[in-house]
């Protein structure tokens, strides 16, 4: 058997369409969503993900607002401004690119955004009203292996979901998705025993650990749901790669479905960061939310 691979770029591209198509539905109203992205520091990988995320923004039609700050910002004037952006009614979502650099506590710095505005989920509000399965922002990560799911499998009611890894970001947050379209759900860690015959009982397989091809094909259930969201940065043949979580090679035999790393979880994220702020433009403005693009 060779598992159907599910295209996460082709689907991020459905999705920026489709939030493009309702921001200009809007924009028809005189309401044009914006997102702020702060940044700290001199970070050279957040600086690529700003700048993309800057870029997509300003495709779909949405205003962007960029706020580059030095290294040495203080708490105090990142707190300023993120109360400058929280009052600001052109600001529908903002963003804080994290790592922040040490002196700056990164909880006090989210859990100050407005949660209404808190496009990344991780304002603790948004935790909360995602675990008690109340409308929240939900976290961008886990939100695009959601839809990229439903779309794959249409119901995913009664399923059994096990998801590797327990992070703020992705695996949590996973997990109470998969919870919310009643998945029968397991968190897996690093003290997990036997971490095979866990996985081996899934029928839909989440990946958030940060280890080279940690899970091989024998460990996938014959004709499960495989979603690999991690990126590991290796050296193969003298080559530098991106590899997932997943050893791609053999689970692709064993899985029915699979996203590859690089073109599966990765492009689903800043295409969700748009679907959140469209989300946050509609509810501050009373409208219905767009359907599809939520939890
Ligand atoms: P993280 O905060 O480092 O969490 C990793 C989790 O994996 C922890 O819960 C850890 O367990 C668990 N783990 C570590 N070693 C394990 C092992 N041998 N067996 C079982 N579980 C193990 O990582 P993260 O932020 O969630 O990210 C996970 C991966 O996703 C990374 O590769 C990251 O680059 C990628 N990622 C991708 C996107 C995207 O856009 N596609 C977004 C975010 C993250 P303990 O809690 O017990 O330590």
């Amino acid at each position: 058997m060779t598992a159907t691979i599910i295209d996460g770029k082709a689907f991020a591209a459905k999705v920026r369409a489709q939030v493009a198509e309702h921001v200009a539905a809007l924009k028809g109203q005189g309401i044009t969503p914006g997102l702020a992205v702060v940044l700290v520091g001199e970070d050279p990988a957040s600086e690529v993900y700003v700048r993309n995320k800057g870029k997509q923004t300003v495709e779909v039609g949405m205003n962007s607002f960029e706020h580059k700050l030095p290294a040495e910002t203080s708490e105090a004037e990142l707190l300023a401004l993120i109360a400058t952006l929280n009052a600001d009614p052109a600001v529908h979502g903002i963003l804080v690119q994290l790592p922040l650099p040490a002196h700056l506590n990164s909880d006090l710095v989210i859990n100050a955004i407005d949660p209404a505005k808190d496009v990344d989920g991780f304002h603790i509000s948004n935790v909360g009203l995602l675990g008690t399965g109340q409308k929240a922002m939900v976290p961008c990560t886990p939100l695009g292996c959601l839809m990229m799911l439903r779309d794959h499998l249409g119901s995913l009611s009664g399923l059994n979901a096990v998801v590797v890894g327990r992070s703020n970001i992705v695996g949590k947050p996973m997990a109470q998705l998969l919870l919310g379209d009643s998945c029968t759900v397991t968190i897996a860690h690093s003290r997990t025993k036997d971490l095979g015959a866990v996985c081996r009982g899934a029928d839909i397989l989440v990946a958030a650990v940060g280890r080279p091809e940690m899970i091989p094909g024998d460990w996938v259930k014959p004709g499960a749901t495989v979603i690999d969201v991690g990126i590991n940065r290796i050296e193969r043949d003298g080559k530098k790669k991106l590899v997932g979580d997943v050893d791609f090679a053999s689970a692709v035999e064993v899985a029915g479905a699979i996203t590859p790393v690089p073109g599966g979880v990765g492009p689903m994220t800043i295409a969700c960061l748009l679907a959140n702020t469209l989300t946050a433009c509609c509810r501050a403005n009373g409208l219905p939310e767009p359907e599809g693009l939520t939890a």
